[in-house]
């Protein structure tokens, strides 16, 4: 299994067009790597691709990258597309996605994004044909939607419900499937990855995925819970956001310390102080033998 790290960042990436924090500014000079907004790419054989997540940077992440290019005159090896929750930074993309001519995208989801999702203008048409917006089970394999999906033939879904909420604009409810991680394998092998950007705490379903599985790309927006007040950015919480802070007693490095998976934080917000080098929340992540993802890494499982 193939897998791109096509975007990095939170919602907004690095740099974000209204934002003049160190680590946007340091972007923006040149002496820190822009980072767009998070998505991964995974393929079994690099023929048929799927997309994690659709940030609005997608356009950019496919020319970025040759494998995702078409094929004359018109076609795509994108073969579906997961959707971990309803964030515009997690399916905006679709927006961009919309001249697809011939054939349609195959969507997942859980439920409860569906019908956030399909309720907004820009999103509705991807749950008519020619497209299919297909509703993952919570807890279960994703079954197999024809000949040219690549979820069921080549790779085994899995979906996971963590905690989390429905994005802002839908009121934030803390419902199951509001949030889901998915745990992918492709067939006869044991090497599993797990793509769980965001989680507001790691319960023990949560936890027993991290620890079955090869590689986990980890909820990484934010470093400390009062890092937007502590800048200056926002008067909110990582936790009020829906997001487990990384470091601090009770945060993420904390909880998976001794975790045999190798961890990968995405999904970075431009506040996070883990982006530089220097400080001493970098320092901390790399101590804890965990890793930070960037725009174009890639990995063979
Ligand atoms: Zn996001
Ligand atoms: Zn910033």
């Amino acid at each position: 299994m193939i897998v791109r790290v096509l975007g990095s960042a939170a919602g907004g990436g690095v740099p974000q067009w209204n934002c003049s924090c160190a680590n946007c500014d340091a972007a923006r000079g040149g002496r820190a790597p822009r980072r767009t907004q998070s998505s991964l790419a995974v393929s079994a054989g690099g023929r048929s691709w799927l997309l994690l997540n659709c940030s609005p940077d997608v356009a950019q992440q496919i020319e970025s990258y040759p494998a995702l290019h078409p094929s004359p005159p018109r076609s795509t090896p994108i073969g579906g597309i997961l959707l971990t929750d309803a964030n515009v930074d997690h399916l905006g993309g679709l927006a961009v996605l919309r001249q697809r001519g011939t054939g349609g995208f195959r969507l997942r989801s859980s439920s409860v994004v569906a019908a956030i999702a399909t309720a907004q203008p820009a999103f509705a048409p991807f749950s008519l044909p020619p497209h299919r917006w297909l509703e993952v089970p919570l807890g279960d394999f994703c079954a197999n939607d024809g000949d040219d999906d690549p979820v069921g033939a080549r790779l085994q879904v899995r979906t996971i419900a963590v905690p989390g909420t429905t994005p802002g604009y839908d009121g934030r409810r803390r419902v199951r499937g509001a949030v889901v991680a998915y745990e992918i394998a492709e067939r006869e092998s044991d090497a599993r990855l797990l793509f769980a950007p965001v989680f507001s705490e790691i319960d023990a379903e949560l936890r027993r995925a991290i620890e079955a599985c090869t590689v986990a790309f980890l909820d990484g927006s934010f470093y400390s819970d009062d890092e937007l007040r502590a800048c200056g950015l926002l008067d909110k919480s990582a936790r009020a956001l829906g997001h487990q802070p990384v470091g601090g007693a009770d945060g993420t490095l904390a909880q998976l310390r001794g975790t045999p998976a190798r961890r990968i934080f995405t999904h970075m917000n431009n506040s996070n102080p883990m982006l530089d080098p220097q400080s001493a929340a970098f320092g901390a992540v790399r101590e804890s033998g965990a890793e930070i993802a960037y725009d174009g890494m890639e990995l063979a499982l």
